[in-house]
């Protein structure tokens, strides 16, 4: 199944007055590096820190009157959870976020204090899921995915429409890659748009579900592993309804990156843009700072969160090595 154009535009309607339209700049130290304009998309600057904010509010503001008063639930590794609490809060309505263990506890704090209920269950996504299951069956919440709904990727392609409407130049954008709700509601916008842009999704080498997905032909499970990326983390369901067969027919490449490069991009980012990024934000920076993407003309990358724990954001900036960071964390 597949999210039309019109969709997205009636989720800019809904959404506009809700979450921000976020500022677009040439960057010129990304464009010295690529040797081509590039122009970063600042997602991050969104009230909850992330583009999630809008695939989530415009799922809340679709939904009827009944089923926002039975409340809504989700499983997130952090963003989504943290996006739904703020769309649930302004919608007025109960939200409980399912999340696994390996979520950093800033988010879970971050949750809390927009008033909704943190349950933190098992270790995987796929075990917060169950309980999201359970309360929908048994309590008559209503569930909203992080990625995998007509209604959220929608909400995530309006960012493709502004990002051709601020530079319509743009031939490649590089659009950081899990689930695939982002990217697949960008390439549906930008490619009714500008038909023959080039659409590049970046994931971390440690499990990326849909980089293994596409190979495999199907949805297939991965194992997920601790990454600066946490954003990234997570399968894409092996009842995979939307995002797999959108990303296969829309996405042209997926480039995928190691820990070191993640870490360094997000120096980068805090060094030549003066912006605080989490891992999974600074992919687009370091494809390029690698040359893992080549470029013949402008390109655009979105900068799609800011929620980083700081400390840990510090350690990176010092100049600690990523792998060596992990080891202390497990010792
Ligand atoms: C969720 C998220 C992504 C990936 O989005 P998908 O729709 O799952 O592909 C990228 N960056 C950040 C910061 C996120 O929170």
């Amino acid at each position: 199944m597949s999210v039309s154009f019109s969709e997205i535009l009636s989720a800019r309607r809904r959404i506009a007055g809700s979450v921000l339209r976020t500022p677009q700049r040439l960057s010129p130290a990304l464009s010295r590096m690529a040797g081509t304009a590039v122009h970063i998309k600042c997602e991050h600057q969104q009230a909850t820190g992330s583009f999630k904010l809008r695939g989530a509010t415009n799922a809340v503001l679709a939904l009827s009157q009944q089923e926002r008063a039975a409340g809504i639930t989700g499983a997130s590794t952090g963003n989504h959870g943290r996006a739904l609490a703020h769309a649930a809060k302004a919608a007025e309505a109960r939200a409980v976020i399912c999340m696994s263990r390996l979520v950093p506890k800033n988010k879970v704090r971050a949750i809390e204090m927009l008033g909704a209920e943190a349950r933190i269950i098992g270790n995987s996504q796929d075990d917060a899921q169950k309980e999201v299951d359970r309360l929908v069956r048994e309590e008559g919440m209503t569930m909203v995915p992080p990625f995998d709904m007509a209604n959220v990727i929608a909400g995530q392609g309006t960012i493709g429409i502004e990002m051709l409407e601020d530079a319509p130049e743009i031939e490649t954008l590089l659009v950081p890659l899990s689930g695939g709700g982002l990217i697949a509601g960008i390439a549906k916008a930008a490619k009714t748009l500008k038909p023959e842009i080039r659409i590049i999704g970046i994931s971390m080498q440690r499990g990326a579900a849909m980089d293994e997905s596409l190979k495999a032909g199907r949805p297939v499970a991965v194992e997920e592993l601790p990454t600066l990326a946490d954003s990234l983390g997570g399968g894409i369901g092996l009842e995979n309804r939307f995002t797999f067969e959108m990303v296969r027919d829309l996405v042209d490449e997926v480039i995928l990156l190691d820990e070191t490069e993640i870490a360094a991009a997000v120096r980068t980012g805090y060094f030549e843009e003066a912006e605080i990024l989490e891992g999974a934000a600074a992919v687009g920076i370091a494809a390029i700072a690698t040359g893992k993407v080549s470029l013949a003309g402008p390109a655009g990358i979105v900068l799609s969160g800011r929620n980083i724990d700081l400390q840990l954001h510090r350690r990176i900036i010092n100049g600690e090595d990523p792998d060596l960071m992990k080891e202390r964390d497990n010792g």
